[in-house]
């Protein structure tokens, strides 16, 4: 039933190739191998993990691409318990800072606080927003009612349109920062509703408790993917970035720089931006194409600074702060139960990404300062990491798919492409964006495949 595998080092028979040992090829990978089916999974870079990726700082292990897992990311949290992983909640406890126009304020709650004005604007908006949403499908959004309308403008353009308050903005431009790596006049307003659909609505997305980011992966995300490798043992290859895939009535034939892999389907998994560095025989569809040549991935970096102690807890702060100017624009508290206090900080890849190592380091440190106080220049070690200047596959969190992008091309994330199924969790429905997003379409893309074999096999 299988077929011949042909590479430098090895020769092996497999059913199936899988681009990518992020969460959605090894989720294939690992559904595909229980059912009994040969897989190997091919990835470009030296790791697996993809968008999650373990750094160190102070001795701890940190994450500085994937970070949390809200309650109802049941996919990714049975896949870290099944491999032995354990979640931790994210400090919470305290008053927030926020850094807007220039004032230093501390507050309670998720919303920062504006004038009484800007808290019914915020609250107006929110409304507008949130019944958007609900008119989203959202396994096709771009087959919505109003989906060409919501498609035609930007997120940027409709806050305009609503006229909302520059506080209103400003908040609303740093949830379009941290989802989409970009600004809100970058990004359609269609695919915004769509990942906030994704993810359960807005108030879902920005909560700690409850929310999106109420949990961390204690060894970090990165580990659990780690960790589910190791089980796939020698079918995972790395550093072999897959240049060309052929295919014919037979099957597929995946061209690495020194690996050819024949195989009866192949499952890719990269965003769809990445697609594009592959070449396909035969050509993708014109509307593949489109998709992979418009749905640009954002870019939002990150930094993590450690110091002797969480020194911000003794002040009766959470760690948790969001600014409108410089590099930094939201932290956290992600420091471990024993040890230093970390925060992580997210930074905004136009002014750091590409800069020094040293200058990075030092926009930080002085904005942590603003935030924190003269104690934050001084830490005990630093790390960061550039996702807009990855080598390979940079990007993330996210597309940013401008206006039109989504109605004229997102129907080309799922469609198969002959013997060539798609996951990643662009691909996905419900928690597009998300690991537990991945996961489901790694497990989704798997049984597709399994049907198509036990149907040929019965033919
Ligand atoms: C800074 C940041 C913060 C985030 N925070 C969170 C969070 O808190 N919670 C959350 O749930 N999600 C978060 N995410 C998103 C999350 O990381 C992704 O949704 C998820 O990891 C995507 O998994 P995937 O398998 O679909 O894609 P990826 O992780 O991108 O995996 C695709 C893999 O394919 C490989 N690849 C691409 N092209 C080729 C090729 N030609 N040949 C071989 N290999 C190839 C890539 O190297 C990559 O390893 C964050 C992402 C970033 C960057």
């Amino acid at each position: 039933m299988s077929r011949s595998v042909e590479t430098r080092t090895r020769r092996e028979t497999v059913d199936v190739v899988i681009v990518g040992a992020g969460f959605a090829g090894l989720s294939a990978a690992d559904r595909l191998v229980n059912t009994g089916a040969s897989v190997m999974v091919i990835e470009g870079r030296d790791r697996v993990g993809g968008r999650s990726y373990t750094g160190e700082v102070a001795g701890v292990k940190v994450d500085l691409g994937a970070t949390w897992v809200s309650p109802r990311h049941t996919a990714i949290r049975d896949l870290a318990a099944r491999v032995g992983c354990t979640t931790t909640s994210q400090f919470a406890t305290g008053r927030n800072v926020q850094w807007l126009a220039g004032k230093r304020r501390e507050y309670t709650g998720t919303i920062p606080p504006v004038s009484p004005a800007g808290v019914v604007d915020m609250a107006r908006v929110q409304m507008a927003l949130e019944k958007l949403v609900g008119t989203i499908d959202v396994e096709a959004a771009w087959e919505s009612p109003d989906a060409a309308k919501l498609d035609s403008i930007s997120f940027g353009e409709w806050l305009d349109r609503k006229r909302a308050l520059p506080s209103t903005r400003a908040l609303m431009t740093l949830v379009s920062k941290v989802q989409w790596g970009s600004s809100p006049g970058d990004v359609s307003l269609l695919h915004a509703l769509r990942y906030i659909r994704a993810v359960g609505g807005i108030s879902h997305m920005l909560d700690v408790e409850n929310g999106q980011q109420q949990d961390r992966i204690a060894e970090t995300t990165q580990e659990v993917a780690r960790r589910l490798a190791e089980q796939l043992g020698d079918r995972v290859v790395l550093n072999s970035p897959v240049r060309r895939i052929v295919q014919d009535g037979q099957g597929v034939t995946v061209h690495t720089g020194t690996a050819t892999i024949q195989a009866k389907h192949a499952i890719v998994t990269a965003a769809p931006a990445h697609r594009s560095d592959i070449e396909f025989e035969p050509a993708l569809s014109e509307t593949a194409e489109g998709l992979t040549k418009t749905w640009r991935m954002g870019a939002l970096s990150k930094a993590l600074v450690a110091y002797e102690t969480p020194f911000w807890r003794a002040d009766g702060l959470s760690g948790e702060s969001v600014t409108d100017t410089g590099t930094v624009f939201i932290t956290f508290d992600v420091s471990p139960q024993d040890g230093p206090g970390i925060l992580m900080a997210f930074c905004d890849p136009r002014v750091f990404d590409g800069f020094s190592p040293k200058l990075r380091r030092e926009r930080v440190l002085e904005q942590l300062a603003t935030l924190y106080g003269s104690q934050a220049e001084s830490p005990i070690d630093y790390t960061d990491h550039c996702w807009g200047t990855d080598t390979f596959a940079p990007g993330g969190p996210n597309p940013a798919a401008p206006p039109y992008a989504t109605m004229t091309y997102a129907g080309a994330l799922t469609e198969p492409h002959g013997r060539i199924e798609w996951a990643g969790t662009e691909t996905a429905g419900e928690w597009a964006g998300c690991m537990n997003g991945a996961v489901l379409t790694g497990q989704r893309a798997a049984e597709r495949i399994i049907a198509r074999l036990r149907k040929e096999s019965a033919s």
